[in-house]
């Protein structure tokens, strides 16, 4: 039995199917499959909710997904294979697929284009300290967040203890203002000096103003000739892969083939009910949401996608120290509006490229401007044409993190993309005027968040690790920063267990340990040019 039918869900029944004699039943609260990572068709506009790279550093990913939908031929000069590279990371890719003209049923290869765009203009991302970052600042604001940095390294805070004082001492309070508190508030909804300084050694790791700084000097020296080979070096230009109809399509091909296998899926049955006996679940209650009614089925292993504070609460522990730290498990909450626009405005930096209906070229952009509650503003045209019905316009996700129940989760449709549209005139991308339609799609515990009482997971995982049958998988399911690739990986790992007799159902916890996360910034170790970046 599979609670889910989102990427962990359907890995779990695909390789259950191919290497197991058990039949996986998937029961699906929601009316298509996907969970996160699916695709809203909106009038025959496809959007994606936060914008999914499909890369992994596991190569056993990597070939799994090009089993599913092959990558289209004719993306490079080299006909067959592309050293595909992402975050410090590469992997090899054939290009074996139909070409993307003459099949649907193909990925991409994506170049990752993403900038920042702060005071009205846009800068690189990660942050590069660069001539074109400097003049965007201005010669007086660059003069004051020198000065501030030396000031912070000066009379360091000690001990560190929140990630203010963290990002502070690193960058100087200028920086910190300028590019790591509003974004990282409003991703979290939480001020700065609330997280803890253990959020940032986690996630901000190797990053230095001096070396970024004893970099941008030695560029000025170097001929410019070998600095333009080393921009252009392949290893350099980020790619990842991209299903020609966004992410849902790779899990609904999955599922079809779950089904072809004879695996069965129920869409629209949400699991209201367990039941165990502390060692091991037997049956669960699941209600039909379009009749309403419901039904008791038993089972074998329970692979649940869930997220942990429902499952806790379907369990009913008798322990209440298990219940309470599940119910007050933190997450965060994401809105995400589509707007088809007949054109964008014109860019008012003459350093920036925009195409002739002023549409930016980035697969996505950070919104840093304090004075707007946007987040980040996906394109999705360049993700894939294929998302937009009609290429002639510009198809944008303006994403929103919120929590459940506060302002903006609170608007009904209309008044949000009104608000939405609003907000990104406001900010000088867009006109009103040139709005065709628009759509929202509100995505509930969309970030399980590591705060408060996540402290104590330990002794909810310790209570689950209890029931030998029961198998909590997935991101939300394992209430972890895990990308597609780390649900899958945890979702063959049950699957290996069931099939060796319940042995190695710990190493799910293993997966993705130190929560490293697309979605944020990659701020690693600089290979060849340092850069400053906070998580996003
Ligand atoms: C903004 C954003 C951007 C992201 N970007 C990337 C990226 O670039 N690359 C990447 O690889 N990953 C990315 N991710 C992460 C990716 O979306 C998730 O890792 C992935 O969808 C998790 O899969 P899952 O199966 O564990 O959970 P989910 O996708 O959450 O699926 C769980 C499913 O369980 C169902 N369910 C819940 N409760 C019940 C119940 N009681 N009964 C029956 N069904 C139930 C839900 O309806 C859902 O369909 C991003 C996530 C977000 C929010």
């Amino acid at each position: 039995m599979i609670a889910g039918a989102g990427p962990a869900g359907l890995t779990a029944a695909l390789e259950l199917l191919r290497r197991s004699n058990i039949t996986p039943i998937v029961f699906e609260a929601d009316t298509q499959v996907g969970g996160i990572s699916k695709t809203v068709n909106y009038r025959g506009n496809r959007m994606d909710l936060g914008g999914h790279r499909f890369f992994s550093k596991s190569e056993w990913v990597m070939r799994w997904w090009q089993d599913i939908l092959p990558v289209a031929e004719g993306q490079t000069q080299r006909p067959d294979t592309l050293r595909v590279h992402y975050q410090g990371q590469s992997s090899e890719v054939t290009l074996e697929g139909p070409g993307p003209a003459s099949s649907d049923a193909v990925m991409l290869v994506r170049q990752r284009l993403s900038r920042i765009f702060y005071r009205r203009r846009f800068f690189d991302y990660p942050l590069t300290l660069n001539v074109g970052t400097l003049k965007n600042l201005g010669l007086l604001e660059s003069l004051r967040i020198g000065l501030s940095y030396g000031h912070a390294h000066l009379n360091s805070r000690s001990p560190e203890i929140n990630l203010e004082d963290f990002l502070i001492n690193r960058f100087g309070v200028r920086l910190y203002r300028t590019f790591f508190k509003t974004y990282t508030e409003k991703v979290w909804g939480v001020p700065c000096n609330e997280i803890s300084a253990e959020w940032g050694v986690q996630r901000i790791k190797g990053l230095s103003v001096a070396k970024a700084v004893v970099h941008a000097l030695a560029s000025k020296f170097r001929n410019s000739a070998d600095a333009f080979q080393k921009q252009t070096e392949t290893s350099l230009i980020e790619r990842f892969l991209y299903p020609k109809l966004g992410p849902g399509q790779m899990w609904e091909e999955v599922a079809r083939r779950v089904c072809a296998g004879g695996g069965r899926i129920h869409l629209g049955h949400r699991i209201v009910g367990i039941e165990h006996d502390g060692i091991a679940v037997t049956a669960v209650t699941v209600l039909d949401e379009a009749t309403r009614l419901q039904r008791r089925v038993s089972c074998d292993f329970l692979v649940s996608t869930m997220p942990v504070q429902d499952l806790i609460a379907l369990l009913r522990p008798a322990d209440s120290q298990v219940q309470r730290i599940a119910d007050d498990l933190p997450y965060r909450d994401f809105m995400t509006a589509g707007l088809l626009l007949r054109q964008m405005s014109p860019s008012t930096d003459h350093r920036d490229v925009r195409r002739f209906n002023g549409m930016p070229p980035d697969n996505w952009i950070y919104i840093q401007e304090p004075d707007v509650k946007i987040g980040r503003l996906q394109v999705f045209n360049n993700w894939s044409p294929a998302l937009v019905a009609d290429p002639a316009t510009i198809w944008l996700g303006l994403e929103y993190f919120c929590r459940q129940g506060d302002e903006l989760w609170s608007m009904d449709k209309g008044q949000f993309i009104d608000f939405a549209a609003t907000e990104l005139e406001k900010i000088g991308l867009i006109s009103r005027r040139d709005v065709i339609d628009g759509t929202l799609v509100r995505v509930p515990k969309a970030y399980p968040a590591y705060f408060g009482a996540y402290d104590e997971f330990g002794t909810i995982r310790a209570y689950l690790d209890q029931i030998s049958n029961l198998y909590p998988v997935g991101r939300n399911g394992m209430h972890r920063y895990n990308n597609q690739d780390h649900s899958m990986l945890t979702a063959n790992i049950a699957v290996n267990s069931m099939i060796n007799g319940g042995s190695g159902k710990s190493g799910i916890w293993r997966v993705n340990a130190d929560g490293e996360y697309h979605e944020e910034a990659a701020a690693r170790e600089p290979r060849q040019m340092p850069r400053a970046t906070a998580k996003m």
